[in-house]
């Protein structure tokens, strides 16, 4: 099955402690793209990240723990920003967008 698994970084905001994610998405599968809420192992850190595929089958290999998730699909995006006390995901390239944004290209 053509499955694709990229290996990504990104870096806590605070402390700049590298996060390794493994970002997986299955072809023809049901890929959740959504993100997480993550803690940083370091500082406590807690943040949004926008993993932009799916997260349910992807993982965090070091660096962090998942405190929280949202489904893209399900809008549950700013709801779940707002339980944790934040205001804006990272993206994967590092950018910080606010919520509301528009869907992203598949
Ligand atoms: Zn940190």
């Amino acid at each position: 099955m053509p499955n694709e698994c990229a290996a990504i970084t990104t870096h806590c905001p605070k402390c700049s402690q590298t996060i390794e994610i493994s970002q997986r998405w299955t072809a023809g599968g049901v890929n959740d793209y959504g993100g997480w809420v993550l803690e940083c192992t370091n500082c406590s850190e807690k943040f949004a990240f926008d993993l932009g595929r799916d997260f349910n089958d992807s993982r965090v290999i070091s660096g962090a723990f998942i405190r929280d998730s949202w489904d893209r699909e399900l809008g549950e995006e700013a709801m779940v920003l707002e339980r944790n006390g934040l205001k804006t995901a990272l993206q994967p390239s590092g950018r910080s967008v606010a919520p509301a944004q528009t869907e992203g290209s598949r």
